[in-house]
């Protein structure tokens, strides 16, 4: 494994630790997660790589950390597609780069895109690859690293970012509720409410979590009054959650959430 960059010690220590953690060689490939996810984990890499802040890298405060944050450190080169894909002139020009000593970095890092190199650019790269300049990091993101030429791939150690969390299911249960509450029928919603007041408090609170997430998804995609009028119930609604894990029955908190809808409703009336 190669450590291309020169170091304090405290930075040394760190460094280390995101090559056990990462794995990151001189070349690195970050696959998984989304295209974003991936974007911000090359800057966070980067920013470490760059970064004045010791054990604490990337700090993300320091001149160098903000530099590559906002994209504009004169040693961190971006390699995107010129078109639809990154082409072998670009991949020669990065070379010329990379070959030039730091201007004020630690050392230099490419972050390219590599799911948009093409075959003779993957070539190209690959030259680099196998003769790094010194002081040069690359960061290859792929949404698919099966499409890199083997020799390629082989060059390079791989970091596969975690997948978003698919979003919660609100249930079943949350669903009727707001379906209940979003009609003009108030007896409807006391039937519902009254459905679950037998349930354990855990797995109401967990229906009312459901509940909160349909009026936050849903509310700002319907008019202003009705968005106000039961955006005030989310308060509730959380108050009420709060109750719950002080052992408040679920029948009363059925109740007093009944109430507060009635309320809601009387209020725009
Ligand atoms: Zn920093």
């Amino acid at each position: 494994m190669k450590k291309n960059c020169s170091h304090t010690a405290a930075y040394e220590d760190n460094y280390a630790l995101r090559i056990t953690h990462y794995e990151l060689s001189h070349a690195l490939i970050l696959t998984g997660g989304t295209e974003a996810g991936r974007e911000e984990e090359a800057k966070n890499l980067t920013a470490a790589l760059q970064c004045d802040a010791g054990r604490e890298a990337p700090c993300k405060i320091c001149l160098p950390c903000r530099k590559v944050m906002g994209g504009g450190h004169p040693d961190v080169f971006f390699l995107r597609p010129e078109g639809k894909e990154i082409v072998v002139a670009q991949v020669r020009g990065l070379r010329t780069d990379l070959r030039l000593a730091p201007h004020e970095g630690r050392c230099k890092v490419a972050v390219i895109r590599a799911d948009a190199l093409n075959a003779h650019a993957q070539n190209a790269l690959l030259n680099i690859l196998e003769e790094p300049p010194e002081r040069a990091h690359f960061l290859l993101l792929a949404e698919n690293p099966s499409l890199l030429l083997p020799t390629v791939r082989s060059r390079c150690a791989v970091r596969r970012l975690q997948e978003p969390p698919a979003e919660t299911d609100p249930g079943p249960e949350a669903a009727a509720l707001m379906q209940a509450l979003l009609s003009d029928n108030e007896w409807t919603w006391v039937q519902v409410c009254l459905s679950m007041e037998k349930r354990p408090c855990d797995e109401l609170s967990r229906i009312l979590d459901g509940l909160v997430l349909l009026l936050v998804r849903d509310l700002p995609e319907r008019d202003v009054l009705t968005a106000r009028r039961f955006g005030s119930i989310i308060d509730q609604i959380r108050t009420l959650q709060d109750m719950l894990e002080f052992n408040a029955g679920a029948g009363h908190v059925c109740g007093a959430l009944s109430t507060a809808m009635a309320a809601a409703r009387r209020m725009s009336n």
